[in-house]
């Protein structure tokens, strides 16, 4: 059998649906982001980025960057070992306990990625609970949807944000059955926020666990960054929270917090935790950093909020295309893989501007879309510059469906 050209096909037909993945090679600049340098063949260019989920810029701050100089100083570079052969180091004990007081819980549990969180607590979980039914967003993350797989169990997708269609699926499934419900607090590819409150209140309903998402909000939304579940004042009534390090709080490493006993029995029976060698202590020392950070200030988050406003509101003056939402993601749809690689790839040659693409499986076919970050560290200056270039693509280019579209699903 001829491996190489099997996979040439399937290369080709990535190809061929404009959803061939090209990675930017970029060296971000300290204490200059979003400036970044950006290596090509032909050698580096300066760029600036817009779309990077480091969205508070906490990936260059100060106090992080001297925690992790601090650990390497002290205990130099790896863990040593998985979190039971002597990789539980005193950076990781701390970090736990910090996430757990973020969310208010008894206890937190880190995993090397909230990726890696998600996939071994919801598989592990659904193992754990015989004849579980997992209620899942039909807008859930891959690794949501690789968790629940990985479970084997009964699941039922809800339409995305839809309570009625959740509670009339609850109602299919005998009361006395385990029952969890898995959903996102904000859904990164459209911004938008789930009603976690009515969710919670159909799980007390119908008595089912609640596993929320967090990883886009953590850090950012809530008086100490503890997400939209603080925002809203209903942490307490979420079961398990997953969360993520490297996006708000922009270092590595992802997270659950609940009680003392889940936390034991994920910790005691998942794969994704168990076998793999733990975070490296700077990694922990620099997210530590970070929420600390986080949990008194509020500056970045006000600043973060205002440029994502400011943004929307300047890509509507333009009648871009941009969905609207109530968070801080900007995504502008074009529909269109082909000429969504176009736009981005004009952007990166023409004005040294990176965004990159969002295609299928990310979204659904033919809602291909770029997908705007605006930060704390973003100019008005950068914004302006990158007004000025959509406008005069659009305006040599319009897409199929370039009007200003509004498709706001709260
Ligand atoms: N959950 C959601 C909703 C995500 O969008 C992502 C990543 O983008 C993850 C989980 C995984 O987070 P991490 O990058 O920490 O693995």
């Amino acid at each position: 059998m001829n491996f190489e050209r099997l996979l040439q096909q399937r290369l080709e037909a990535l190809r061929r649906e404009g959803r061939y993945r090209t990675f930017a090679d970029l060296k971000r600049r300290r204490g200059f982001f979003p400036v970044a340098d950006h290596f090509t063949a032909m050698g580096s260019r300066e760029v600036t980025v817009w779309c990077s989920n480091d969205y508070l810029g906490m990936g260059q701050h100060p106090k992080v960057i001297a925690a992790m100089h601090e650990a390497i100083d002290l205990v130099g570079a790896g863990s040593g070992g998985t979190r039971n052969i002597s990789g539980t180091t005193h950076h990781h004990v701390e970090l736990e306990h910090e996430l757990a007081d973020l969310h208010g819980k008894e206890q937190a549990l880190l995993f090397t990625s909230a990726y890696v969180a998600n996939d071994a607590t919801l598989s592990t979980l659904a193992k754990l609970l015989p004849g579980c039914v997992i209620f899942s967003d039909e807008k859930n993350h891959a690794s949501m949807i690789q968790g629940i797989r990985h479970g084997g169990s009964e699941k039922r997708i809800f339409r995305h944000n839809d309570v009625a269609d959740l509670e009339a699926k609850l109602k299919q499934v005998p009361r006395d059955a385990p029952k969890i419900i898995a959903f996102e607090s904000v859904y990164s590819m459209d911004g938008h926020i789930a009603p976690i409150s009515a969710i919670c209140d159909l799980a007390e309903k119908y008595g089912a666990l609640t596993y929320l998402d967090e990883v886009h909000a953590v850090g950012m939304y809530g008086p100490r960054g503890g997400g939209i579940a603080e925002r809203d004042g209903v942490m307490g009534r979420v079961d398990i929270i997953n969360g993520t390090l490297a996006k708000g709080f922009g270092v590595m490493g992802g997270y659950i917090a609940g009680t003392r006993d889940l936390c034991d029995a994920i910790r005691s029976y998942a794969s994704g935790f168990i076998f793999t060698t733990s975070l490296a202590p700077a990694i922990a020392a620099g997210a530590l950093a970070s929420i600390r950070h986080l949990k008194v200030s509020s500056l970045e988050r006000a600043r973060h909020q205002e440029r994502a406003r400011a943004l929307k509101k300047s890509l509507k003056e333009r009648r871009l295309p941009i969905m609207d939402n109530q968070s801080h993601i900007v995504p502008v749809m074009v529909g269109c893989p082909i000429h969504c690689k176009a736009v981005t790839d004009t952007l990166l040659s023409r004005y040294g501007i990176y965004v990159q693409p969002i295609n299928y499986p990310t979204v659904p076919k033919g809602t291909e879309r770029m997908r705007l970050t605006p930060s704390p560290v973003h100019s008005d200056e950068q914004m302006a510059t990158l007004i000025d270039a959509l406008g005069e693509l659009w305006a040599a280019c319009p897409v199929p469906n370039g009007a200003y579209v509004k498709l706001a699903a709260e």
